[in-house]
């Protein structure tokens, strides 16, 4: 049910799509706006945001009068938010980036795809070229076995044999990282959603993740770590990689451990959840059963990572292709139901995520002088999560990608 109500919100979002243009200074107004910044629980009521030049200029509380020669766009009391960040997506096509973004979310770690397409996706969109979220790129796993994604550059033809040894672990990553990554992903355990995987299965040791984590950091780059078995998570998280993703048999010693590392968890909740439904993206009687499994163990770990003070941040874990479910509304709407305050919900797709992604000074927040990605919704988030499933509004760097508020 849950499934169905979600795509009909898709059906009613798409054929509305509308791009407009901006005032003949470049600025636009939002008007009697009900503020979320991102940051308090009390929206600024009745506001005016002011665009200029893709950047927030200015925000002003009560019914102030709008800048002359901007565009003005009357939000008539609706809810005026920071875009979602998606720290955990897998966009390998135009469709997916331009689905994302029209669902809300305006900045998407990717967690790697079978190629280096999201760096392209990335540049297309920072040119103008394509109209998507902001993409931090990991393009391809650094996995014992690269499967498909060999085909993607002829230097990984040396390493068909195989990625295991300390020069062999090195030298993907270095190739990796020519192709201009954000992030380097890698993996302690096997995969969940694969039939003929284990998810117990430790792939990498401690000290092979620690030659990961330590070659990316030549370049600065961070590394984000898929890990499922309480043994996984624990040599990912004292390899010293940034994020866990999934988590889903973690130890509260282990939790201790992040919390001391500052190490921050993405537990892809809502994909976990799909595993368990006879439909989406996985639909395989095993995998049900597994999920059944693995589902309320993630929960139990999400409160208590929550409760321990982990910073735990939203991935909806997919690719946004239309046969695909889960999002960050649904993760959001979980977090609450395990006992985060909406706030802090929120804040694991804004400002917390752009704080875990390096990005705080840039967006997640709306705030003067930070990137103009802003959604606006029907209702107040912050006492029904739900709200972010019929997302009305959607501006990415000031540019306008869908405006379905009714004049
Ligand atoms: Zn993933």
């Amino acid at each position: 049910m849950k499934l169905f109500i979600f795509r009909v919100f898709l059906l009613l979002l798409w054929p509305c799509t509308i791009v407009l243009a901006q005032g003949p200074s470049g600025k636009i107004a939002f008007v009697h706006a009900n503020v979320i910044d991102g940051h308090q629980e009390d929206p600024i009521e009745d506001a005016m945001v002011v665009v200029s030049g893709g950047m927030i200029e200015r925000i002003e509380a009560g019914s102030a009068n709008p800048p002359e020669d901007s565009l003005v766009i009357d939000v008539q009391g609706r809810y005026l938010l920071p875009g979602l960040i998606d720290s955990h997506a897998h966009l390998g096509s135009l469709a997916d980036a331009r689905r994302a973004l029209e669902s809300g979310i305006t900045t998407v770690r990717s967690a790697s795809v079978n190629s280096f397409k999201d760096t392209v996706l990335r540049e297309m969109v920072r040119q103008g070229a394509l109209a998507g979220p902001d993409i931090l790129a990991s393009s391809i796993f650094i996995q014992p076995d690269l499967g498909e994604a060999i085909l993607s550059d002829t230097r990984l033809i040396e390493l068909h044999e195989g990625v295991h040894s300390p020069a062999e672990l090195r030298r993907l990553v270095q190739i990796i990282l020519d192709h201009g990554v954000d992030w380097i992903k890698t993996r302690a355990n096997e995969r969940a959603g694969i039939l003929e995987q284990n998810p117990r299965r430790l792939v990498y040791t401690r000290e092979q993740l620690k030659i990961v984590v330590e070659e990316a950091a030549k370049k600065g780059i961070p590394v984000m770590c898929h890990a499922h078995s309480e043994e996984g998570v624990r040599a990912a998280v004292e390899a010293g990689v940034r994020s866990i993703e999934h988590g889903t048999f973690v130890s509260e010693q282990t939790l201790a451990l992040m919390k001391k590392k500052g190490t921050f968890m993405v537990p892809t909740y809502s994909e976990m959840f799909d595993l368990t439904q006879p439909s989406g993206e996985y639909n395989h009687p095993v995998l049900q059963i597994r999920g059944l499994h693995m589902v309320p163990r993630v929960a139990r770990n999400i409160q208590r990572a929550h409760r321990m003070g982990v910073r735990v941040v939203a991935g909806g874990d997919t690719g946004y292709e239309s046969s695909e479910v889960a999002r960050i509304g649904m993760e959001l709407t979980e977090f609450v139901r395990l006992g985060f305050s909406p706030l802090e919900a929120l804040q694991a797709a804004t400002t917390l995520s752009a704080e875990v992604l390096g990005l705080e000074n840039k967006t997640g927040a709306i705030r003067v002088g930070l990137e103009a990605d802003l959604i606006v919704v029907g209702e107040n988030p912050l006492e029904n999560m739900w709200a972010l499933h019929d997302v009305l509004l959607v501006m990415s760097n000031g540019q306008i990608a869908v405006n379905n508020l009714r004049p």
